[in-house]
């Protein structure tokens, strides 16, 4: 995972968090996590009620300092780009119950998505899955920019860190934007790896619970 740690921007300040995610972007989409136009990404720096959030309509691959918007907690623009992601309510619902989260990475992963939406649920197999994504909450499908959405997404991130949106995507926050893409980019290997174990007929197997317990306590 080494290689998909975010170039350091200026440390504590906005155009930092701006020279991380443009980096991100450029990493999902590199890996195909996201299409075109889709996902988005947001930070802040830590104890601040306002965030960056991508534009409207902006390609996650081609991002630059004019493309962000800034936001306060309440939903207004505040600076930057007028027009934010429509998925904006995703990040600022999240960021309003979740004051620990200074990043959330939006995208589309195909293999999550999909083995949700065959009604599997993603397992986590090695350790990376366990430390990283350890437990995944589940959003039932919502258009996308709806408040439902948002609302449903804040209220399973007050206990974990990487939501499943269903037939969509997901979301996954961290302490930092390093945090949170390292908890995205589990999250879909989670859903990779299930995918082949469905593959070849194994349902069951799972990061050991006795492992689990000593991870806790390493
Ligand atoms: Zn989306």
């Amino acid at each position: 995972m080494g290689s998909a740690k975010p170039r350091m921007g200026q440390a504590g300040t906005v155009d930092g968090l701006m020279e991380q995610l443009i980096d991100v972007g450029a990493t999902v989409v590199s890996r195909g996590f996201a299409l075109a136009s889709g996902g988005n990404l947001s930070a802040r720096l830590p104890g601040s009620e306002e965030f960056v959030v991508t534009g409207k309509g902006t390609w996650l691959d081609r991002l630059e300092p004019d493309d962000f918007t800034v936001m306060n907690l309440a939903g207004e623009v505040v600076g930057g780009n007028p027009q934010p992601s429509s998925e904006w309510k995703l990040h600022q619902r999240t960021y309003r119950v979740r004051e620990d989260a200074n990043a959330i990475v939006h995208m589309h992963p195909q293999h999550a998505v999909l083995v949700d939406a065959l009604g599997h649920e993603i397992r986590l197999l090695t350790l990376d899955h366990a430390v990283y994504v350890r437990s995944i909450g589940r959003t039932p499908f919502h258009p996308n920019g709806s408040d439902e959405l948002a609302d449903t997404a804040a209220e399973q991130a007050k206990e974990h860190n990487c939501v499943l949106l269903a037939h969509h995507g997901c979301s996954a926050l961290g302490e930092d934007v390093g945090m949170a893409l390292r908890r995205a980019m589990n999250l879909e290997e989670a859903a990779t790896a299930t995918y082949r174990a469905l593959m070849l007929g194994d349902r069951t197997t799972r990061f050991p619970a006795s492992a689990d317990e000593a991870i806790q306590h390493a």
